[in-house]
């Protein structure tokens, strides 16, 4: 299971820190799902500033860490990945056997009708309704927010579906939001599955993975914890290993 720290070393920020993530927050608050759900405003800001960021947050690329994790997939000895993160960087690894506990910002979901399409995709949609619309000169703040005036967010066009016209909101779990129960079971299956349990970059102290911890532990599986500073379960783990992520999983051989 990995979580915001295996990505920071690809130069993503913890998204549910305090002073940065650009993806969930609206001004200097992490956006909350029933505001945007309810609120057009909310999701027209949301997606004027997720418009901003989304050339440099989707370029951003596995580290080490990523790429010994989808190598230990193809040699078999990897039997689930579960992340935390919404940055697809597994995916850019060549992961298959993944759960995105948080679902994953290169897709979109219709709240209506519930159909999936490409982030990609929406930016093009974006710049085609915004021709003239050029808040980036305003660029990013030291700690990865953007700027933006109120005469921007007003004039952004937001698209809807395109098969039913309802809004858009990126395939994500929102503050206040919750996992999905029949994702939850389904993680819940392959723990029991395994023989033991690495937690990789995770601080555990969101209860949607924290969870799993507790799942192993009823199972008496060995826990092993590789991040740096304490977490919620040092107390648990077999094994517990403070370093960076990308510097130490290339050194384990697998076999
Ligand atoms: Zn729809």
């Amino acid at each position: 299971m990995t979580g915001a720290g295996i990505s920071t070393e690809s130069g993503i920020p913890d998204y549910r820190s305090e002073k940065v993530g650009l993806y969930a927050r609206t001004d200097r608050r992490p956006i909350q799902h029933g505001d945007f759900v309810r609120s057009a405003p909310v999701r027209q800001r949301y997606w004027a500033r997720n418009f901003v960021g989304w050339p440099q947050f989707s370029s951003h690329q596995p580290n080490p860490a990523h790429w010994a994790l989808s190598n230990w997939e193809r040699l078999g000895k990897l039997h689930w990945l579960v992340t935390q993160n919404v940055d697809a960087l597994h995916t850019k690894a060549g992961s298959q056997r993944l759960t995105e506990l948080h679902g994953c910002m290169h897709r979109v979901l219709c709240l209506d009708c519930g159909e999936q399409t490409p982030r990609g995709a929406l930016q093009e949609r974006f710049q085609v309704l915004n021709p003239t619309w050029s808040a980036e000169a305003h660029g990013l703040a030291p700690d990865g927010d953007v700027f933006l005036t109120e005469e921007e967010v007003q004039s952004f066009q937001v698209p809807s579906c395109s098969r039913c016209g309802g809004p858009l909101k990126p395939d994500v779990v929102f503050f206040g939001d919750t996992v999905k129960p029949d994702k939850v079971d389904f993680v819940h299956k392959r723990v029991n599955e395994a023989d033991s349990l690495l937690v990789v970059g995770s601080s555990l102290q969101v209860y949607s993975g924290y969870r799993f911890i507790l799942t192993a532990r009823e199972k008496k599986l060995p826990i092993a914890i590789l991040n740096i500073g304490p977490t919620r379960s040092d107390d648990l783990a077999s094994l517990k290993l403070d370093s960076r992520c990308g510097e130490l999983l290339p050194l384990i051989d697998p076999r």
